[in-house]
């Protein structure tokens, strides 16, 4: 594990927080997420799903899912195609694991497609050059960047959240390369909704990726909308998945990796530095957590969790040590600390990266901040913002 640091704790100060009755804030008994993360459902014993699901593998038959994975790459393999398999790839420790036990322990050939991070960086790049050392084909997407960092900036000061096109973009780009290369088998890394808390529509959700609904639902609003006098719609083609036809064409199928074999961050991670040199964050930590191997090759991640801290309340640490509890390599108290040392950090590294490729200023970033905070999660003491149910 990394060396832990002390930092001071976060002194951004800025408008006076609201309400005062706020409806309390609960926290998982067993880990340490709030249920203020979107979508999360919590037991009549004050359990999250993440760790009821967390619960559940133990009961897994692991070498029968292994035997599934085995029968569904058989029934999917194109009999025409270079390829067998499309992986959507980051560079970092959980795609390059996916990508690497395909290769080596399965003997497949997988396409990797890497739609690029906003801001890229040196640790990502270098982690990429790594893998494909190794003989892998890579398709890398990147996008008009006037367009994006438009895009940037507008859901930055609209919805607190630099990334929305970007999330859409690393969606599409697999299915787009998969319907161009006619690669009918997309591997997914970890089913996020189950893994990390948040809607489970059904068992076969956690396994296979379910287009017409993704389409429908989950992007949760359609590129084609993000029209305006600068922007126009032919310049959305990245962020925006190929007709449903094109993908029932090529009788596509989407899996989750992680359905197969037993899903840890932490456990990819100590696989992945065995295979080659994974380089990890510079500085010993990122901003805002305790580790320095997750979430790397983008600059603006600091600001982009950072965000997440200022309207859920819950920070990077926090959703690093809920995973790590989860599989068993920490306890809740030693997340504890963890996260009242490290949630609130403000994001300093790439700071004025950041604001110059939001075209912001030092202070107009921390007003849009501000305003981004829910005044039933946070209040002023002092001169300084306080969570008001922070967790214990
Ligand atoms: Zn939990």
């Amino acid at each position: 594990m990394p060396v832990f640091r002390s930092v001071p704790e976060n002194s951004s100060a800025g408008n006076r927080g609201g309400i005062s009755d706020a409806p309390t804030v609960r926290y998982c008994g067993k880990c340490l997420m709030p249920d203020t993360r979107p979508r999360i459902v919590f037991d009549s014993e004050g359990v999250c799903n993440a760790c009821r699901h967390a619960a559940d593998k133990k009961d897994i038959d692991w070498d029968a899912r292994r035997q599934e994975f085995l029968d569904l790459v058989e029934k999917f393999r194109p009999r025409d195609s270079a390829y067998d398999c499309v992986v959507p790839w980051s560079g970092g420790k959980d795609s390059s694991a996916i990508a690497h036990r395909l290769k080596f322990e399965f003997n497949l050939n997988p396409l990797l497609v890497t739609f690029s991070p906003l801001l890229p960086n040196k640790v990502g790049l270098h982690n990429r050059e790594e893998l494909l050392k190794l003989g892998f084909d890579h398709v890398f997407v990147r996008p008009n960047q006037k367009v994006s960092r438009e895009l940037a900036k507008r859901f930055f000061i609209e919805r607190g959240n630099p990334k929305v096109h970007w999330d859409a973009g690393i969606n599409a780009a697999p299915v787009r390369a998969a319907v161009q290369y006619g690669i009918p088998l997309i591997f997914y890394a970890e089913h996020g909704e189950s893994e990390y808390g948040g809607r489970v529509l059904s068992a076969e959700h956690q396994k296979t990726r379910d287009f017409t609904e993704v389409i429908e639902h989950q992007i949760g609003d359609d590129p084609e909308n993000w029209v305006d006098e600068d922007i126009a719609p032919r310049e959305l083609a990245p962020y925006i998945y190929p007709p449903l036809e094109d993908i029932q064409r090529i009788g596509a199928h989407a899996l989750y990796f992680g359905y197969f074999f037993r899903w840890s961050m932490y456990e990819n991670y100590e696989y992945i530095r065995e295979k080659f040199h994974f380089l990890t964050e510079e500085s010993g930590r990122t901003d805002g957590t305790f580790t320095d191997f997750d979430s790397l090759d983008d600059k603006i991640d600091n600001m982009y969790y950072y965000m997440q801290f200022i309207k859920f309340g819950f920070g990077r640490a926090t959703r690093d040590a809920c995973r790590l509890i989860q599989n068993g390599h920490m306890s809740r108290k030693e997340g504890l600390e963890l996260v009242r040392k490290f949630d609130s950090e403000f994001p300093k590294s790439h700071l004025s990266d950041n604001l110059d490729y939001l075209g912001l200023t030092e202070p107009e970033f921390n007003k849009t901040v501000d305003l981004h905070r829910n005044p039933e999660i946070w209040h002023m003491e002092g001169n300084r913002w306080k969570l008001r149910h922070p967790p214990k």
